[in-house]
């Protein structure tokens, strides 16, 4: 690097601190924030070869009509993933991760994408399921562990320690699949996976056979276990079947995994119980995500933003928080009308949405209200 860069970078490096300060400062007080998102997840496409039942995207049971993001096909061009990476790093956004609404490794381009956003940013994170003849017909496990220095981590779904629960709640995934192709990466490199589990009344029972699992593989892991959003177009994904302070039993599974991850070396964070959540909704002040929502221009599916997965967009009316391509600036989207219209609600304790009521971060006992 030239003296010129040197001297950009470090300029860089002090704008971020300084954005990292707005952000303790601002979070939760301020509608129009001086700082960009903390982090982007860019979704590539659509394509996908499972059915997981909790999925809002393909579960067979969100079909029906109950989802507003079933079906919804799309896949990011090489051009506008560049685009959006090259807007996210003029930003100054940290990072970005690299996701699907399926199998990001069924995108054709997924090595061209992988390589721009470390190219832009050095390093980049990505989600897989590891669908088995995808990875062996492209060789991807080589080709992940080639840019093993360059991959901050892996996401991936477990759903149980107990192959046949996972096999039924994640349809279509093997469980032998999945952790041998992470035990075979850990061979070949010390690349980290972030293992995020859906915690419901079905699926506490085995968390402490996925860690002794996980350990005798010699996976670099962390286990983040997560409540579910109840989209309720099924059993698994019912306001039933959530993790509350009634059930006690699932805290105390909760507290063992979280000790035999400290014997084990594999830390476990685990959630509060819904009905004990942080009574805010922090996302509008932290991150965003493209992501398709039923209801918007087709032609624009790819460019959609919304903050996230949760029930306002799922099951509610939130469809689009803007179109990130009628943007030049990241802050100009950050800081347009939906954005800061939500947060000035939420401020007032008003949240975006009627679906908002079953959220994990829908304040029970001091909320005013929601959006008309
Ligand atoms: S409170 Fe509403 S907008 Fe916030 S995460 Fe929950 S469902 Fe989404």
């Amino acid at each position: 690097m030239g003296l010129v860069g040197k001297i950009r970078s470090v300029h860089r490096s002090i704008l971020m601190k300084k954005d990292k300060m707005s952000y303790q400062r601002e979070f939760y007080k301020k509608a129009i924030l001086s700082y960009p998102p903390r982090y982007v997840t860019v979704a590539i496409s659509s394509a996908c070869s499972f059915r997981c039942v909790f999925c809002a995207y393909h579960s067979d049971d969100a079909r029906s009509g109950a989802s507003n993001v079933y079906g919804l096909h799309f896949r990011l061009s090489l051009d506008q993933f560049k685009k959006i990476v090259d807007m996210c790093y003029r930003g100054r956004v940290p990072r970005i991760h690299i996701c699907a609404t399926g199998e990001p490794f069924l995108h054709p381009d997924i090595l061209e994408i992988v390589d721009y956003a470390i190219e832009v940013y050095g390093t980049t994170s990505i989600q897989t399921d590891f669908f088995r003849p995808i990875f062996e017909k492209n060789n991807y496990l080589a080709e992940i562990i080639k840019r093993q220095d360059y991959i901050s981590y892996i996401t991936t779904d477990i759903l149980s320690g107990d192959p046949k629960v996972h096999e039924r709640l994640k349809k279509g995934s093997c469980y032998e699949d999945v952790l041998s192709s992470m035990e075979y990466i850990n061979k070949h490199s010390d690349i980290h996976f972030e293992v995020h589990y859906i915690i419901t009344k079905h699926n506490y029972k085995d968390i402490d056979k996925l860690i002794d699992d996980l350990s005798r593989r010699r996976i670099n892991c962390h286990i983040s276990i997560v409540n579910l959003h109840p989209h309720g177009f099924n059993d698994f994904t019912s306001t039933f079947s959530l993790y509350t302070s009634k059930d006690v039993h699932i805290t105390t599974a909760l507290e063992k995994a979280k000790m035999l991850g400290r014997k084990r070396g594999i830390p476990v964070s685990i959630p509060l119980p819904a009905d004990a959540g942080p009574g805010i909704c922090g996302s509008f002040w932290t991150r965003f995500q493209t992501w398709p929502v039923k209801g918007i221009d087709r032609g624009r599916y790819g460019e959609n933003v919304i903050v996230g997965g949760c029930n306002a967009v799922v099951i509610g009316k939130l469809k689009s928080l803007g179109y990130i391509f009628d943007y030049i600036n990241i802050m100009d989207l950050w800081n347009n009308e939906h954005f800061v219209r939500i947060r000035e609600n939420l401020l007032r304790g008003i949240y975006p949405d009627e679906a908002c009521q079953s959220c994990q971060n829908y304040n029970q006992k001091n909320q005013r209200g929601l959006r008309t």
